[in-house]
């Protein structure tokens, strides 16, 4: 609290990301990121990028990138949004599509906490639907008609943290159902095996996907996400944007990002490795006692019936090994693990079996 602050900062509820904290021999298993680097081209492409050249502003509508993320999606480049990171477009998307007054933003009771500190942000009431008593979305909640006119719908599919995906027959019953406010899927984790909702957009103009260079590409270092919309609703987020920042995304980024769509193989090699990687971790955590939610992302949220969650990441932690707790209604017994490489997903389950024959 301060006296120089403007008086909506005192009620700011900030996210709190993961720790990177520097310990040695540490296993980081905590914020979802990549245990392989980016593709060599990404990275030959930024050096080529880092030239006289960075005295000149970058192309501020990040053209070539939204080129590029339309080619492969297929979409035109008018209906590309790219940002500095999926947060920062996520930003924008609560800035300029969800304050709509004393309409509510829907969203799930457990989905990424970020969502709940933009409504504190832009002042935008929230109104949090629980999730099944198995952690999926259920459908009709969001299908069956609501109190009053919502100012849109927002969720993570898969889901996180429970990493449980919706199928595209579900995100379209919900898109239908609210044809007049904008439903936005964050596809952060799709790449590790759920469908994506752009192919939806054509029959349905009211959905938004969030999608992010972060996780499945390797690149949470070089900040930059987009979303995919209507070129209505994108006029509307570049409006946005240009009120704030218009350049949000640098030329090395934009070298590097544009590099990443390019290397398919690359790309498929890698999320392959997770997903197979996710199957073990999943069986071995079985094995271990723990009750594993399906899931399609690059993290598995499992709990133990004999183990409290709090207390196990810190016992993980104590050794050597970081994975995400969160101490919030419904979920304070999950852990959140990331799925690393094979080793690093053995040296978890080993340190786990260590911690339970010292407890019993
Ligand atoms: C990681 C994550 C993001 C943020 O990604 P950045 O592009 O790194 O900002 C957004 N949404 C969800 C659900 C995430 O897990």
């Amino acid at each position: 609290m301060s006296r120089f602050w403007s008086d909506h900062v005192v009620n700011l509820a900030p996210y709190t990301p993961g720790e990177q904290p520097k310990i040695a021999d540490l296993l980081k298993l905590n914020t979802n990121e990549h245990p392989m680097g980016p593709s060599p081209l990404v990275l030959e492409a930024i050096r080529a990028a880092a030239t006289d050249s960075l005295r000149r502003y970058p192309d501020n509508e990040s053209t070539a990138l939204r080129e590029a993320i339309a080619a492969l999606h297929g979409l035109d480049a008018r209906q590309v949004f790219p940002g500095n990171g999926s947060d920062e477009v996520l930003a924008h998307i609560f800035n300029g599509l969800f304050r709509r007054g004393d309409r509510p933003l829907l969203m799930p009771d457990v989905t990424y906490s970020f969502y709940r500190t933009y409504c504190r942000l832009y002042d935008i009431p929230c109104r949090t639907i629980p999730l099944a008593e198995d952690f999926s979305i259920r459908v009709s909640d969001y299908t069956a008609g609501h109190p009053a006119q919502p100012a849109g719908i927002i969720f993570s599919n898969p889901n996180a943290p429970t990493g449980i995906a919706l199928g595209l027959a579900d995100i379209e019953a919900i898109a239908s159902a609210n044809p007049d406010v904008p439903v936005v899927v964050d596809e952060a984790y799709v790449d590790f095996g759920a469908d994506s909702a752009v192919a939806l957009l054509e029959r349905c103009g009211n959905i938004v996907i969030v999608q992010t260079f972060s996780k499945s590409r390797s690149l949470a270092g070089l900040r930059v996400g987009f979303a995919m919309a209507s070129q209505e609703i994108v006029d509307g987020l570049v409006r946005v944007k240009d009120s704030f920042n218009s350049y949000p995304l640098d030329t090395v980024a934009q070298a590097g990002a544009i590099a990443a769509l390019r290397d398919q193989a690359y790309f498929d090699q890698a999320r392959e490795a997770i997903i197979e990687t996710r199957e073990y971790l999943t069986q071995q955590l079985a094995t271990l006692g723990f009750e594993v939610l399906p899931s399609r992302a690059n993290f598995v949220f499992a709990r133990h019936p004999e183990h409290e969650g709090g207390a196990l990441s810190r016992a993980l932690r104590a050794r050597g090994v970081l994975v995400r707790h969160f101490s919030l209604p419904r979920i304070e017994d999950f852990l959140r693990i990331t799925v690393g490489t094979r080793s690093e997903c053995e040296r978890l389950c080993n340190t786990l079996s260590e911690i339970f024959l010292k407890t019993h």
